[in-house]
């Protein structure tokens, strides 16, 4: 490791920066269970931290990549020389009355249960979903009809020369179907807004969503959610199911709850993995000529 990631390793301890691990198994830190070891992983303790740790990252020149829960990613089974910066432990909530504020690392599914149980409405899509909130604005995940950006008052974020800015009106701002403005630029998502409504019936409605995934999902299994995205139109369950029905490459198989979810059975390497998915996407082409665009986030 070249000596200015040693630096940084050094710079966070010094300065209790957060905690902060050398060689580190990406296995741990993503649903799929599948991944090398990196340089180092780091987690910062505040959103202060982090900003003093990214002006570091960025005065050296050095190469980061941010993850939240690490529940959209295939990550390669190579050694991955660069900083891997986990948020998870930014995870404060405010809520004022309606007024939600998250930190980036607060996860999707427990905030969408809290908010339930207090009777405040606007994040039921996300029963189920094990995303930080973070990873949700990026990936402007959704479910049930609804997405991310249909809820978001503001983000703040890190940008790329490290200062911190607001993204007010969000909804001219590039989100659409799993597609957020971040997917071309390289910050930090820091925290966001969202404005809630007061209804009785929301548990009712988280309880309802939650029910429904549990049975159409496989989700007591190592796997990333839906692999590949919906063509308009059509679902990419459907055409997986029709064309190759339960295929499996090793240990990474297509599951039988949801053909859309592929599934590390054990010891599935990211080999493995890459070949379903191309397996699939070749497939599908040839029979209904239309090419599955895959949602999961791959590292190579
Ligand atoms: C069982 C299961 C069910 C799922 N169901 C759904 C579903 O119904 N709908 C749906 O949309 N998704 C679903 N997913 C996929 C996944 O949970 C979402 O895509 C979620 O948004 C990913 O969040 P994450 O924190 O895990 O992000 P990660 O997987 O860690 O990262 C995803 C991407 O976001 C970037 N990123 C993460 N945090 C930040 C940040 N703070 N700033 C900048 N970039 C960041 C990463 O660099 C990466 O490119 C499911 C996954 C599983 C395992």
């Amino acid at each position: 490791m070249s000596k200015e990631y040693l630096d940084f390793y050094e710079y966070v301890k010094h300065n209790k920066l957060g905690s902060v691990f050398k060689d580190e198994s990406l296995k741990k830190y993503c649903t799929l269970k599948i991944g090398g070891k990196c340089y180092i992983l780091y987690k910062p303790n505040s959103i202060g931290s982090l900003i003093k740790a990214y002006k570091f990252i960025l005065t050296n020149k050095l190469d980061y990549i941010v993850i939240g829960n690490g529940s959209n990613l295939l990550i390669s089974d190579e050694y991955h020389s660069k900083i891997f910066i986990c948020l998870k432990n930014l995870n404060k909530i405010m809520l004022n009355e309606t007024t939600l504020v998250l930190e980036t690392g607060v996860m999707g599914n427990i905030i969408s249960k809290k908010m339930s149980d207090l009777s405040l409405s606007g994040l039921e899509f996300l029963a189920g979903i094990p995303g930080t909130i973070g990873g949700m604005i990026y990936m402007n995940a959704g479910a049930w009809g609804k997405q991310v950006s249909d809820v978001l008052e503001s983000i703040t974020y890190l940008d790329e020369f490290g200062k911190v800015c607001e993204m007010k009106n969000i909804k001219i701002k590039g989100f659409s179907y799993r597609k957020s403005p971040f997917m071309k630029r390289h910050v930090i998502i820091l925290s966001c807004t969202i404005n809630l409504k007061y209804d009785i019936t929301s548990i009712n409605i988280y309880n309802n969503y939650l029910e429904k995934k549990k049975l159409t999902q496989p989700l007591n299994t190592y796997n990333a959610g839906s692999t590949f995205k919906n063509p308009p139109n059509n679902s990419a369950w459907k055409l997986i199911k029709d064309t190759v029905g339960n295929i499996s490459v090793e240990d990474a198989l297509v599951s039988t709850v949801h053909a859309n979810f592929l599934i590390n059975k054990k010891n599935a390497t990211f080999n493995d993995m890459k070949t379903l998915i191309t397996t699939i996407q070749d497939e599908v082409l040839k029979k209904h000529h239309i090419l599955l665009e895959p949602e999961w986030v791959i590292i190579e």
